[in-house]
């Protein structure tokens, strides 16, 4: 069965990159009905921290990426690295290296200027001999002949030959073990099928297939997706706008439009934009991702964002509203359902932080009225109208929006006015502005209790 892994170094938030490449890597396992496995690779332990560990595993839950084992955590496994490094020694497929930094830097000044490729010599290859006091580092035995070949399933078929490869370190002094060793380890004995990761990894690939091979391990296949750019074409990075997952979410962005944004980076069917989740299951295969690098468009984000909003359910889109209000301290115990104010909102707003910033008035109480439309719309042109719609609002037994938008335009024909000469001070008495949503949708979220009582208010 296909097993696929993300396997985030955790040194800061959870990249839209990143999240891009484990969103492929889930939804491969998912169509192919395999597993998706977590893997924190945390090894360098001076640039890992918790607070990075959990803002990828907060960044995975928000996107619904769940894994079906793990997370497994490097930083645990040092004692079966140093088996696997202990074997390959014993077998003469690694081996000790004495050679100082001053050696190899020394080696490596003089392969630039000649104009090659830095690359360990060998020195310690057939016997180094150890220096007292000096802990050796560990040397993979890379073969120097033939090449070595894989396909990756987005970029083709790679051949590089093994002269281009030097013997990497794969412990350090102090026994620590590297990633191109780590990462070989650990897909091994997790029996990952399928490694899908960024490009910026394909060099490493061939280095890693050799040591499979050392370890008479089958190779698992490889899907390496190319990099996401900004709109002018350089590597997508701050100052492009928002790059971690989480700023996202607190923007007001519903992490199945971020999913469906990010699945069609790369990735297509036929032109084809809007996906469900089901869908993007459905017809995802790494096999048809591009191996152009795309280019990361906010317009784009924000209109299927819009389109989520206004598309799935009020219930699934209400929980990340309701997240938006706890973020701007708003209560919403005391008003409309947050489903009833999704399904008003949605169309009017880009994103769900302004769909919770307009829809406070449902909430709570306005401190003033805005000046500008209180002079035009409330005194004193609207004492009649407001008094007029008050009277007709107190005893009204349906309290919807059809009942509402009835009740406005009785109100208007009894009075031979147009029924914005009611409809605006009404609008100025509930929300505070002249902006809210339609009339009989801001009476039916502001309810009944509070509509009345802004009314007087707004008639003091
Ligand atoms: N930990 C590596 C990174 O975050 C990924 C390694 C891999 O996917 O093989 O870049």
């Amino acid at each position: 069965t296909t097993r696929t892994r993300f396997a985030p170094s955790p040194t800061g938030f959870l990249h839209v990159g990143g999240a891009r490449t484990a969103l492929f890597c889930w939804l491969q396992a998912r169509h192919e009905q395999g597993d998706f496995v977590l893997r924190i690779e945390d090894t360098d332990l001076e640039r890992s921290t918790p607070e990075s560990v959990q803002a990828i595993l907060d960044g995975m839950e928000w996107l619904e990426l769940d894994h079906d084992e793990g997370p497994f955590y490097q930083t645990r496994r040092f004692d079966r690295y140093a088996e696997v490094v202990e074997q390959l020694l014993a077998e003469g497929k690694a081996y000790h290296c004495w050679c100082s930094k001053e050696r190899i830097d020394a080696l490596r000044e003089e392969q630039m200027k000649q104009g090659v490729k830095p690359r360990y010599d060998g020195h310690c290859r057939d016997g180094g001999e150890p220096v007292a006091g000096v802990k050796p580092v560990v040397r993979f035995r890379n073969p120097r002949e033939g090449h070595v070949r894989f396909d990756d399933r987005v970029r083709g078929t790679i051949v590089i030959s093994n002269d281009e490869l030097d013997d990497l370190v794969i412990a350090r002094p102090d026994g620590s073990p590297t990633y191109n060793f780590t990462v070989v380890v650990d897909d091994w004995d997790m029996k990952i099928s399928l490694v899908i990761r960024g490009d910026d990894h394909i060099n490493n690939t061939p280095r890693q297939i050799n040591i499979y091979e050392a370890l008479g391990a089958t190779p698992p296949q490889f899907a390496h997706v190319p990099m996401i750019l900004g709109d002018d074409g350089a590597r997508l990075s701050k100052r492009h706008g928002a790059v971690s997952v989480m700023q996202y979410r607190d923007q007001g962005y519903l992490p199945h439009a971020l999913n469906n944004y990010l699945v069609r980076l790369g990735w297509s069917h036929g032109d084809q934009e809007v996906f469900t989740r089901d869908e993007m299951v459905e017809l995802f295969s790494i096999d048809a991702v591009n191996r152009k690098a795309a280019a990361f468009d906010h317009e784009k984000l924000n209109w299927l964002n819009q389109h989520w909003m206004k598309t799935l359910p009020p219930a699934d889109v209400a929980p990340h509203l309701a997240w938006q209000f706890n973020d701007l301290g708003i209560d919403t115990d005391n008003g409309p359902s947050l489903e009833d104010v999704v399904s008003v909102q949605a169309e009017r707003v880009k994103t769900l932080r302004e769909m919770a910033e307009q829809s406070r008035v449902f909430f709570e109480d306005f401190d003033a009225f805005d000046a500008g439309a209180a002079k035009k719309h409330l005194r004193p042109v609207a004492e009649t109208p407001l008094r007029a719609i008050r009277e007709a609002l107190r005893d009204l037994g349906d309290w919807s929006p059809a009942a509402l938008d009835d009740t406005v335009r009785a109100v208007a024909a009894e009075l031979e006015v147009g029924m914005g000469k009611v409809a605006q001070p009404l609008r100025v008495a509930l929300a505070g502005s002249g902006v809210s949503p339609s009339i009989d949708k801001t009476l039916w979220l502001v309810g009944q209790d509070r509509a009345l009582a802004r009314i007087s208010h707004a008639l003091e």
